[in-house]
């Protein structure tokens, strides 16, 4: 399903029962949760991203490594969607919201109606704010297909600087260096995930250490000016 159908539509725009904006974890757990209390009337879950919605916390991990495909990242293979009647609409980003008139604008021009609205469009990743964070070479990760992108970089270099000592960036280093590279990990703190820490919560399942290979640079401020290839997680 790339466009709207199916809803109780009055002149052009398709009226939608239950719409969500958000083809994550969130979107599809509040999609399936829906038919299963017996929800009845036109479901759909419109996504900004256009693979099908699949799980986050595996990019950073095993499918980096190699260790699960594209189909194994799936949240719910295509079917399940087409089995329970929930409509799933991809690359195709909300603009504006009219809650007087219940209705979702579309960027590209569509306009869909909907009786409920459940807003699930999660995070995205922090920008570095510095001159030349656009320039090619340079990687974020939340996506499939910013994961399928890193990957196939990846296979073409040999080092790698990891900007962000979190959680996910450690992971994204540790992957890494046991695919072979060579990884520098760059963090403004002077410790390693700081803020999970205080959460206390626990260090990645294969943490980075210098054993593999991986050396920080916990400078505060540092920017990687000589640095070929930087990853921005
Ligand atoms: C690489 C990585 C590794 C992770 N590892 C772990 C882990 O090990 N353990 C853990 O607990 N958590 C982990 N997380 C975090 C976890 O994935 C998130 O908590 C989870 O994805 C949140 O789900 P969500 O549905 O709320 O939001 P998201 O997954 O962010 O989904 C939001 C959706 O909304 C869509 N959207 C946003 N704006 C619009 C718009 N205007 N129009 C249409 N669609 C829009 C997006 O395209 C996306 O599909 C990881 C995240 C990443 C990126």
């Amino acid at each position: 399903m790339d466009r709207f159908s199916g809803g109780t539509g009055q002149n052009d725009v398709v009226t939608i029962d239950y719409l969500i904006i958000g083809g994550g974890l969130a979107g599809v757990a509040a999609a399936e949760s829906l038919r299963a209390v017996g929800a009845r009337g036109s479901v759909a879950i419109l996504s900004g991203e256009i693979d099908p919605p699949h799980d986050r916390p595996p990019l950073s991990k095993e499918f980096l490594r190699d260790e699960r495909s594209r189909e194994q990242v799936l949240l719910r293979p295509v079917e399940f969607y087409q089995a329970h009647k929930i409509g799933l609409v991809l690359g195709r980003p909300a603009l504006a919201l009219k809650p007087d008139s219940q209705e979702v604008m579309l960027a590209d021009g569509e306009t869909v109606g909907y009786q409920r609205l459940l807003l699930a469009t999660g995070g995205r990743p922090r920008a570095l704010g510095v001159p030349g964070e656009s320039m090619s070479g340079i990687y974020q990760l939340r996506t499939l297909a910013e994961a399928e992108r890193l990957k196939e970089a990846a296979g073409a270099s040999t080092s790698v600087v990891v900007i962000g000592a979190g959680f996910i960036g450690l992971e994204v280093a540790a992957s890494l260096a046991e695919r072979g590279l060579s990884v520098t990990v760059l963090n403004q703190d002077d410790q390693v995930w700081p803020a999970s820490r205080r959460r206390r919560s626990r260090p990645p399942s294969r943490p980075i250490s210098r054993r593999a290979g991986s050396p920080f640079d916990t400078t505060s401020g540092w920017w990687p000016s000589r640095a070929r290839t930087v990853w921005s997680c």
